[in-house]
C-alpha cells in the first residue's frame, strides 16, 4: 500500500511537471499533455487531452527507446494537428498506431496521421471501411479514415522490451473495443470503456454488458497505476472503475423511470454528477440509444 501511494504521488508529480513544462514551451496549445513514467526505464506514456468543450478526447503516445506508438487520433483536425506536432517534437519515428474502437471521434483526426500504419480489431476496420466516408461527408469537416495496414487480436505482443497486452470487449460503450495494457509501464489504455470526469456517450444502449465489462476490468487491472480514459484526464487510482459503474447504474435507473423523456434523464444525471463536464454527450447519445430522431 505504501509503495502504491508513493507511485501515485510520483505519477502526480510527473503529471504536474509535464503539464506545466508543456504549457511553458507550447503556450499556444489548446490541449493538455500528461506524461507518466513508471520508472521502468523502458518507456514513457504521453496523453494529449483536447479541451472539455471539444469533448476532451484523449490520444496517447507510448514512447519506447527508439520509436513511438500511438493510440487514437482525435476528432477535430486542429487538435489532431496539435497532437501530431507534439508527437513530432519527441524526435522519434512514429512506428504505428492503434485505433481503439469504431466511433469517429477517435479516428477522424487520422487526417494528420495518413503516413502512419494503423491497426485495429477486424470488426472495427470493417466498420470504418464500410461507413467511414459516409460519416465524414455527413460531419462536413476535414477528416480521413485511417491508413489501415493490419488487424490486432487479443493476446500479447512484445515491442521494444515492453509487453503489449490486447483485450477485446464487446457491446459496451461501442460494439467492439480494444483495451491495451502495458504491464511494464504500469499503464492501461481503456479509451471509451472508461470515462473520467465527463458525462458518457450512451448511444450503444448496452448498459448491462458495459457494466459487466467495467467489473471485469476493475478486477483485471486493479494493480495498475495509470488508467487512460477515452474522454477526460488520466487517473492514478482504480477507484475510477467504481465511479463509472455508479454512473451506469444511475443511467439505468434514470432511463427506467423517465419514460423515454431525454430531458428528464439528462436532468437527473446532471443532478447526480454535478461536477462532470461534457453534458452535451447526453441529449444526442440518448436520442440514438432511445431511437428518437434528432430535432
Ligand atoms: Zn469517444
Amino acid at each position: 500500500m505504501k509503495s502504491q501511494c508513493k507511485a501515485i504521488l510520483l505519477s502526480m508529480l510527473i503529471m504536474f511537471f509535464a503539464v506545466s513544462a508543456h504549457a511553458g514551451t507550447m503556450s499556444a496549445m489548446k490541449g493538455v499533455v500528461y506524461v507518466y513514467d513508471s520508472g521502468s526505464g523502458l518507456g514513457k506514456v504521453h496523453t494529449y487531452r483536447a479541451p472539455f468543450k471539444a469533448a476532451a478526447n484523449t490520444s496517447t503516445i507510448i514512447e519506447l527507446a527508439d520509436k513511438l506508438i500511438i493510440v487514437d487520433f482525435q476528432l477535430a483536425e486542429p487538435f489532431a494537428r496539435e497532437f501530431r506536432a507534439y508527437a513530432d517534437s519527441l524526435g522519434k519515428k512514429i512506428d504505428r498506431a492503434y485505433l481503439s474502437h469504431e466511433h469517429p471521434d477517435h479516428w477522424m483526426g487520422s487526417i494528420a496521421f495518413q503516413d502512419v500504419p494503423t491497426y485495429a480489431l477486424p470488426e472495427v476496420i470493417d466498420f470504418v471501411k464500410a461507413h467511414g466516408d459516409k460519416i465524414i461527408k455527413k460531419k462536413g469537416k476535414p477528416a480521413k479514415t485511417p491508413n489501415f495496414t493490419g488487424s490486432i487480436k487479443a493476446g500479447t505482443e512484445t515491442i521494444g522490451g515492453v509487453s503489449f497486452v490486447f483485450s477485446q470487449y464487446k457491446d459496451s460503450e461501442s460494439k467492439n473495443a480494444m483495451v491495451l495494457a502495458l504491464p511494464e509501464l504500469n499503464t492501461v489504455i481503456l479509451q471509451d470503456l472508461l470515462y473520467s470526469g465527463t458525462h458518457f456517450y450512451l448511444g450503444n444502449n448496452t448498459f448491462d454488458s458495459w457494466e459487466s465489462s467495467l467489473k471485469k476490468m476493475a478486477g483485471e487491472y486493479k494493480n495498475y497505476n495509470w488508467f487512460i480514459p477515452g474522454h477526460g484526464n488520466p487517473r492514478s487510482s482504480a477507484i475510477v472503475f467504481e465511479e463509472n459503474i455508479a454512473y451506469l447504474q444511475k443511467v439505468k435507473e434514470a432511463v427506467a423511470g423517465a419514460n423515454d423523456d431525454i430531458k428528464k434523464i439528462q436532468m437527473q444525471m446532471v443532478e447526480s454528477f454535478p461536477t462532470y463536464q461534457c453534458e452535451f454527450f447526453l441529449p444526442f447519445s440518448l436520442a440514438i440509444a432511445l431511437k428518437q430522431p434528432a430535432k
